[in-house]
């Protein structure tokens, strides 16, 4: 049974030192319980936020506590009336090879499934967030210009394809030639401008000849910078995440406040800013949702990239990829075979 635990709490970008593999006995499942044998852990932006104990919308990992995490986890043993051995599920399970549950905080995946690790993103909370976070908040009609994010991340990508089955616009901001080649030519979004281009300011708005009716906000930094002088009358900006920050958010750098001047833009051009975070919308969505996805799925109307870390000792320099832009598509690691 290995874990890999919280060690230290990280000050700017994580290290490879903050986290430590441990061996324990495989534990034994009590009545009511199953034991879980994880196959893939999903690896995610907001375990960075989970890794400090500033204020969050969720509790901090205690140092020396297992990394929480998503994963799908075959049953091993059951000792539950609901569960079989050899069932699939799907559960925050955390950064280890087994774990035991009573059966209220896992779900069972429909045997027949044929990707099975589309669980943590595409059929999941990633795609979910993609899919909640750009129709209800951002509400893209046919040709408006909607640009994402991260656009080949997990949530990115699923982003700009959902704008094009709308009909919007698309284009994305991607870290590099080789995921803005990937976002036009295998994701089918209008256009991709590189962040990292000395000129990309100029770029974008070559890109947006028509300014930008929705921004889907995964990055914060000098991405929105750029984009902040595009946004026309009555934008819309769901605020879903600003990993741009992450390693530096509770103590910002000192400098002049640049607050009264977006709140006063947000009066004058009538913008919708709104931030979403994805667990409260779970009761009442994740059920359309899944059907719409699926459905696209199916038809090929939307793909998903993978970037598989093998091995579970492997998964926190598969996290520091993450952060940093060198992974390429949604991170999962593989933990056994299914
Ligand atoms: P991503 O794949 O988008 O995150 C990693 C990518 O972020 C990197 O590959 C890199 O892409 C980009 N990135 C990192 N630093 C910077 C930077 N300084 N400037 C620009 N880009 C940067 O992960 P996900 O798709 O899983 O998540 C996307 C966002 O959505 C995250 O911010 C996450 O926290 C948020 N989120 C929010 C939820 C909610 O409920 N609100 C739920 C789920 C996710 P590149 O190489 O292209 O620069």
């Amino acid at each position: 049974h290995h874990r890999i635990l919280l060690d230290k709490r990280p000050t700017g970008a994580p290290q490879l030192s903050d986290f430590r593999l441990d061996e324990q006995p495989v534990p034994e499942p009590g009545e009511g319980q199953v034991l879980l044998r994880t196959i893939y852990l999903s690896l995610d932006p907001y375990m960075r936020g989970r890794m400090s104990d500033a204020p969050s919308y969720a509790p901090p990992v205690e140092v020396g506590a297992v990394m929480v995490g998503g994963a799908v986890s075959r049953v091993e043993v059951s000792r539950h009336p609901d569960y079989n051995e050899g069932d699939l599920v799907v559960g925050d399970t955390g950064w280890q090879s087994h774990a035991i549950s009573d059966g209220r905080d896992i779900t069972r995946l429909d045997a027949r499934v044929t990707h099975p690790s589309y669980a943590l993103s595409l059929l999941g909370m990633p795609g979910f967030t993609a899919y909640h976070g750009l129709l209800k908040i951002g509400e893209p009609s046919p040709g408006e210009t909607l640009v994402v994010a991260s656009a080949t991340g997990a949530v990115g990508s699923v982003v700009g394809q959902i704008g094009r089955i709308k009909g919007a616009h698309v284009v994305g901001v991607a870290g590099g030639a080789d995921k803005c080649r990937y976002a036009v030519d295998t994701l089918g979004f209008n256009a991709c401008v590189d962040h990292r281009a000395p000129d990309f300011a100029d770029q974008l708005a070559a890109a947006t000849g028509n300014g930008i009716d929705i921004y889907f906000e995964n990055v914060g930094g000098a991405v929105f910078d750029a984009v902040l002088p595009r946004l026309n009358i009555g934008a819309r900006i769901p605020v879903c995440g600003l990993i741009a920050h992450y390693n530096d958010y509770s103590a910002l750098p000192p400098g002049p406040n640049q607050a009264p001047r977006l709140m006063m833009q947000i009066l004058m051009k009538r913008w919708r800013v709104q931030g979403f975070i994805i667990t409260d919308h779970w009761a009442e969505g994740f059920g359309p949702f899944l059907s719409d996805m699926t459905a696209w799925a199916a038809q090929d109307k939307v793909k998903l990239r993978e970037d598989i870390v093998d091995g579970l000792e492997n998964a926190p320099q598969g996290f520091l990829n993450l952060l940093s832009g060198k992974s390429f598509g949604k991170v999962v690691v593989r933990v056994s075979d299914l």
